[in-house]
């Protein structure tokens, strides 16, 4: 009897199963479609960095006071504050300099300057450094490389806190175009080999020039032209461009933009890279065809920013030479040429 009641309960178990089987399969086709979200936790997502160089910018604790930028303002100097592609042109009176410092002192930015000093040019090391640390890019690292043929020529400068000077020896030639000429190579050199690694910005600036004014972070950008002190009335026909044909720094009448200056350029080291390795290819290239441009590496770099214009211009502000009288709408001389015996130092 108890075997005959298990099997018919076994039975009665296996109808009801498969009836509720049943009737689900047929409610599951009236039922409107659902599908329920679920997470796949994934926590690698969450450790996974983008690779980038030093430590994490901070954040200024306070907001400066500035004045408000209006659209409607009249142009804050008499000079040309835009390029026709955009790009500023700094001068005093454009920009907050308060702001800017703010701005770019958290970003624990190091930036490189390149100067040479070979021959009689050792003596103009000290007045450009002890004015640098004076003036230029203060509260910000920087990093100077001086390229000399004789270190023991260099003067011992006492250096702010973040601020570190490297003497890289290079051969001294015998002519002055050729030491000049030379810059471009050594710089695109220098910068594959090292000094990518070491600065985010880089100046390339003359060694016979000194800082009498504040130079900052206004200046940095991308690539970075200064507008020559001797041409910024003329028109661009009267620009000593090389002329000739042959030449790869050959710029026609109707080229031109500004006409800059060969001792004040930079910007991004690798921007600066690009740029001194196209115009060091360039004087090769002449070299090959035994030619030297008029203004040497002068004329190279100004054929170069024709066609890789500066994302930003500086006024002749940053790049004044003693000798000329100071015209009245530039508010203030920040870098300049020293006065020079010319004739003597190249002899
Ligand atoms: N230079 C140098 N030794 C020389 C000639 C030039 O070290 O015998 C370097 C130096 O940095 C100098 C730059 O090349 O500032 C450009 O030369 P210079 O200043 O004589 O050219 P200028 O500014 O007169 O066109
Ligand atoms: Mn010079």
């Amino acid at each position: 009897m108890p075997r005959q009641r298990l099997a018919l309960a076994l039975g009665l178990c296996l109808l009801t199963g498969s009836s509720l089987w049943a009737l689900w399969v047929y409610v599951k086709t009236w039922l409107p479609v659902s599908y329920v979200p679920y997470y796949l936790p994934c926590p690698e997502i969450f450790n996974l960095k983008l690779p980038y160089k030093g430590e994490e910018p901070r954040q200024p604790a306070t907001q400066p006071l500035y004045p408000q930028p209006k659209l409607l303002e009249q142009r804050p100097t008499g000079l040309l504050t835009l390029t026709p592609w955009l790009a500023p042109v700094v001068s005093e009176g454009t920009f907050d300099p308060e702001l800017l410092q703010h701005i770019y002192q958290p970003l624990n930015l190091t930036i490189g300057v390149t100067v040479f000093a070979v021959g009689k040019y050792t003596r103009f090391v000290q007045h450009f450094l002890r004015s640098a640390e004076e003036f230029f890019m203060r509260g910000l690292r920087v990093h100077y490389y001086i390229f000399t043929h004789d270190p023991a020529a260099i003067p011992r400068v006492p250096l702010g806190h973040g601020r570190l000077l490297s003497i890289i020896p290079i051969q001294a030639h015998s002519h002055w175009e050729e030491i000049s000429m030379r810059r471009m190579e050594t710089i695109s050199r220098h910068i594959a080999k090292r000094a990518h690694q070491e600065v985010d910005y880089l100046f390339c600036l003359d060694v016979d020039m000194v800082f009498r004014n504040p130079w900052g972070p206004e200046t940095l950008g991308d690539l970075v032209a200064a507008i020559h002190p001797g041409y910024f009335t003329a028109s661009r026909q009267q620009f000593p461009y090389e002329r000739r044909r042959v030449s790869t720094a050959f710029v026609a009448d109707s080229e031109g933009d500004f006409y800059y200056g060969g001792a004040v350029f930079g910007g991004r080291v690798a921007s600066v890279y690009e740029f001194t390795r196209g115009c060091h290819m360039a004087i090769l290239a002449d070299k090959a065809n035994g030619i030297m441009a008029t203004w040497q590496e002068e004329s190279h770099l100004n054929r170069r920013f024709i066609s890789h214009k500066p994302s930003k211009v500086l006024s002749p502000e940053y790049i004044w030479d003693d000798r000329k009288p100071q015209p009245p709408n530039l508010k203030l001389i920040r870098f300049s040429t020293v006065n020079k015996d010319t004739s003597w130092l190249r002899s």
